[in-house]
Protein backbone atom coordinates (compact mmCIF):
# COMPACT_ATOMS: atom_id res chain seq x y z
CA UNK A 1 0.00 0.00 0.00
CA UNK A 2 1.08 3.62 -1.13
CA UNK A 3 1.30 6.22 1.25
CA UNK A 4 -1.24 8.22 -1.43
CA UNK A 5 -3.73 5.29 -1.44
CA UNK A 6 -6.90 6.75 0.24
CA UNK A 7 -8.99 3.41 -0.40
CA UNK A 8 -8.30 1.05 2.75
CA UNK A 9 -6.63 -1.38 1.69
CA UNK A 10 -9.40 -4.32 2.51
CA UNK A 11 -11.93 -3.06 0.43
CA UNK A 12 -9.37 -3.81 -2.38
CA UNK A 13 -10.13 -6.94 -1.42
CA UNK A 14 -12.69 -10.09 -2.61
CA UNK A 15 -14.08 -10.72 0.51
CA UNK A 16 -15.61 -13.77 -0.74
CA UNK A 17 -11.98 -15.31 -1.54
CA UNK A 18 -11.46 -15.24 2.40
CA UNK A 19 -10.61 -18.09 3.75
CA UNK A 20 -11.00 -18.40 7.79
CA UNK A 21 -9.39 -18.07 10.64
CA UNK A 22 -6.57 -17.05 8.71
CA UNK A 23 -3.90 -14.19 9.45
CA UNK A 24 -3.42 -11.79 6.87
CA UNK A 25 -0.61 -8.85 6.89
CA UNK A 26 -2.74 -6.13 5.56
CA UNK A 27 0.45 -3.56 4.95
CA UNK A 28 3.03 -2.23 6.81
CA UNK A 29 3.49 1.81 6.41
CA UNK A 30 6.33 4.05 7.49
CA UNK A 31 6.33 7.63 9.29
CA UNK A 32 8.57 10.25 9.05
CA UNK A 33 11.37 8.67 11.29
CA UNK A 34 11.58 5.72 9.47
CA UNK A 35 9.90 4.00 11.64
CA UNK A 36 7.36 1.02 10.61
CA UNK A 37 3.77 -0.33 11.86
CA UNK A 38 2.66 -3.22 10.75
CA UNK A 39 -1.24 -4.12 10.27
CA UNK A 40 -2.97 -7.34 10.07
CA UNK A 41 -6.31 -8.95 9.10
CA UNK A 42 -7.35 -11.79 11.82
CA UNK A 43 -10.14 -12.96 10.49
CA UNK A 44 -12.21 -15.45 12.60
CA UNK A 45 -15.38 -16.36 10.24
CA UNK A 46 -15.38 -16.15 6.92
CA UNK A 47 -16.80 -13.22 5.25
CA UNK A 48 -20.30 -12.81 4.28
CA UNK A 49 -21.09 -16.66 5.87
CA UNK A 50 -21.39 -15.81 9.22
CA UNK A 51 -20.90 -13.14 12.14
CA UNK A 52 -19.55 -13.23 15.73
CA UNK A 53 -22.19 -11.59 18.20
CA UNK A 54 -21.62 -8.35 19.63
CA UNK A 55 -21.75 -9.80 22.98
CA UNK A 56 -18.67 -12.08 22.33
CA UNK A 57 -16.91 -10.35 20.09
CA UNK A 58 -16.75 -7.51 22.82
CA UNK A 59 -15.75 -10.14 25.44
CA UNK A 60 -12.78 -11.71 22.99
CA UNK A 61 -11.95 -7.65 22.34
CA UNK A 62 -11.32 -7.36 26.01
CA UNK A 63 -9.60 -10.70 26.31
CA UNK A 64 -7.20 -10.54 22.79
CA UNK A 65 -6.60 -7.00 24.09
CA UNK A 66 -5.04 -8.18 27.10
CA UNK A 67 -3.74 -11.71 26.31
CA UNK A 68 -1.74 -10.73 22.99
CA UNK A 69 0.39 -7.77 24.48
CA UNK A 70 1.73 -10.62 26.90
CA UNK A 71 2.95 -12.42 23.83
CA UNK A 72 4.37 -9.59 21.67
CA UNK A 73 5.85 -6.55 22.39
CA UNK A 74 4.73 -3.28 20.37
CA UNK A 75 0.71 -3.95 19.88
CA UNK A 76 -0.46 -0.89 19.48
CA UNK A 77 -4.41 -1.60 18.72
CA UNK A 78 -6.37 -4.26 18.46
CA UNK A 79 -9.59 -3.77 17.74
CA UNK A 80 -13.04 -5.41 16.63
CA UNK A 81 -14.58 -5.14 12.59
CA UNK A 82 -17.57 -3.50 12.34
CA UNK A 83 -18.75 -6.58 10.16
CA UNK A 84 -17.76 -8.82 13.15
CA UNK A 85 -16.02 -11.21 10.89
CA UNK A 86 -12.22 -10.70 12.40
CA UNK A 87 -10.40 -8.44 14.68
CA UNK A 88 -7.16 -5.76 12.82
CA UNK A 89 -4.17 -5.36 14.85
CA UNK A 90 -1.32 -2.45 14.37
CA UNK A 91 1.99 -3.26 15.72
CA UNK A 92 5.27 -1.24 15.73
CA UNK A 93 7.95 -2.69 13.15
CA UNK A 94 7.61 -5.13 9.92
CA UNK A 95 6.36 -8.03 11.57
CA UNK A 96 5.80 -11.43 9.95
CA UNK A 97 2.37 -12.56 10.02
CA UNK A 98 3.43 -16.33 11.56
CA UNK A 99 4.39 -14.74 15.00
CA UNK A 100 0.91 -12.87 15.04
CA UNK A 101 -1.05 -16.28 14.09
CA UNK A 102 1.64 -18.10 17.20
CA UNK A 103 0.60 -15.04 19.54
CA UNK A 104 -3.15 -15.22 18.78
CA UNK A 105 -2.77 -19.42 18.94
CA UNK A 106 -1.77 -19.24 22.74
CA UNK A 107 -4.17 -16.13 23.70
CA UNK A 108 -7.14 -17.86 22.10
CA UNK A 109 -5.91 -20.67 24.25
CA UNK A 110 -5.47 -18.51 27.68
CA UNK A 111 -9.43 -17.59 26.57
CA UNK A 112 -10.73 -20.78 27.00
CA UNK A 113 -8.76 -21.05 30.70
CA UNK A 114 -10.32 -17.50 31.44
CA UNK A 115 -13.19 -17.28 34.66
CA UNK A 116 -15.47 -14.37 34.35
CA UNK A 117 -14.06 -12.64 37.28
CA UNK A 118 -10.51 -12.51 35.65
CA UNK A 119 -12.09 -11.06 32.24
CA UNK A 120 -10.37 -7.25 32.64
CA UNK A 121 -12.71 -3.72 31.98
CA UNK A 122 -16.28 -5.45 32.67
CA UNK A 123 -17.47 -2.55 35.19
CA UNK A 124 -19.69 0.69 33.95
CA UNK A 125 -16.74 2.82 34.50
CA UNK A 126 -14.54 0.46 32.24
CA UNK A 127 -16.17 -0.17 29.33
CA UNK A 128 -18.87 1.65 27.13
CA UNK A 129 -21.71 -1.42 27.39
CA UNK A 130 -20.51 -3.20 30.12
CA UNK A 131 -24.00 -5.82 29.57
CA UNK A 132 -22.95 -6.53 25.93
CA UNK A 133 -20.43 -9.37 27.08
CA UNK A 134 -20.13 -12.99 27.00
CA UNK A 135 -17.98 -15.03 27.85
CA UNK A 136 -19.54 -18.28 26.95
CA UNK A 137 -20.26 -17.48 23.71
CA UNK A 138 -16.42 -15.78 23.20
CA UNK A 139 -15.06 -20.03 24.28
CA UNK A 140 -17.23 -21.23 21.77
CA UNK A 141 -16.05 -18.83 19.05
CA UNK A 142 -12.17 -19.10 20.25
CA UNK A 143 -12.78 -23.60 20.18
CA UNK A 144 -14.00 -22.98 16.89
CA UNK A 145 -10.93 -20.60 15.51
CA UNK A 146 -8.41 -23.13 17.37
CA UNK A 147 -10.08 -26.17 15.41
CA UNK A 148 -10.01 -23.93 12.09
CA UNK A 149 -6.38 -23.56 12.84
CA UNK A 150 -5.40 -27.12 13.68
CA UNK A 151 -7.36 -28.34 10.61
CA UNK A 152 -5.63 -25.28 7.90
ZN1 LIG B 1 -15.97 -3.01 26.51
Amino acid sequence: MTKSSKIPESFLIDHNEMTAPQVRKAGVQSGPAGDKVSKFDLRFVKPNVGAIPTAAIHTLEHLLATYMKTHLDGVIDISPMGCRTGFYLSIWGDVESDMIKQALIKSLGQILETRWEDVPGTTARECGNYRDHSLFSAKEYASTILEGFKES
